[in-house]
């Protein structure tokens, strides 16, 4: 039930941690992260307390400085690993706060097509519908936003796309959804508290909006695609 993204120049494990530490308080039966290493988007997931994720870490750990993280909260499936987000669909992984109303009918075209599914989420025809769009030749900008067109429901999104190594993707319908500016970094938060340990410089994005983060810029648009500005507030510090 909380999200954090991250495009920085610092080590992106222990970061993810944190933020998901700050969104606990959200409640949540599971845990997860994905980050960029080596130009390949690897995940690590576990059942129960962010500790359990710890553990996994350790043993595998991550090495790498852009990436997504994930508190679940299960609607869809079992709080299980195989259901805990991030989701992987080819070159796609995201996490996601909500429902999605239509993921039935959804996956049914997707499975028709001979997308095969691994969780038994809502989630994860998120990120079978964009991988099919990229899949079309569209670029990875124009794929989310011809996704984002056919879902209904709530989300908050984070999403990595493999080739696009300095590039997360977000929107937000009826799930809150943050940017956090830093310094040559910029994050991606369910809320300012998610992204307080690495800056004050907040934009609360508005329903509908989605957004691309790289090192120095987010460009917003509106659900129209209308390209938008949204003014960056300054939060108490709550590193
Ligand atoms: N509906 C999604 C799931 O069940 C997301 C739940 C959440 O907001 O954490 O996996």
């Amino acid at each position: 039930c909380g999200i954090i993204g991250i495009v920085g120049t610092q080590p992106v494990a222990d970061r993810l941690i944190d933020s998901l530490k700050r969104l606990e308080y959200r409640g949540y039966d599971s845990a997860g992260v994905a980050a960029v290493v080596d130009g390949k988007v690897e995940r690590r997931r576990a059942q129960g307390k962010i500790k359990n994720l710890e553990a996994v870490l350790a043993e595998q750990p991550l090495v790498a400085q852009n990436g997504i993280g994930h508190v679940r909260w299960a609607t869809h499936g079992a709080p299980n690993v195989k259901n805990a987000h991030p989701h992987t669909a080819g070159r796609v992984t995201l996490v996601h706060n909500g429902i999605i109303e239509n993921f039935a009918e959804l996956k049914a075209e997707l499975a028709a097509t001979g997308r095969t599914f691994e969780s038994d989420t809502d989630t994860e025809v998120i990120a079978q519908l964009i991988d099919a769009e990229l899949a079309t030749g569209l670029a990875p900008l124009e794929a989310f936003k011809a996704t984002l067109d056919r879902l209904t429901g709530a989300y908050a999104l984070a999403v990595l796309v493999e080739g696009a190594d300095n590039l997360i993707l977000g929107a937000r319908r009826g799930s809150p959804l943050v940017v956090g500016e830093g310094q040559g970094e910029m994050f991606l938060g369910s809320d300012a508290l998610a992204v307080g340990p690495f800056t004050n410089r907040v934009i609360y994005l508005e329903e509908g909006d989605y957004v691309a983060i790289d090192h120095d810029s987010a460009r917003i648009f509106d659900a129209s695609g209308a390209a938008v500005t949204r003014p960056v507030k300054v939060v108490p510090t709550s590193a």
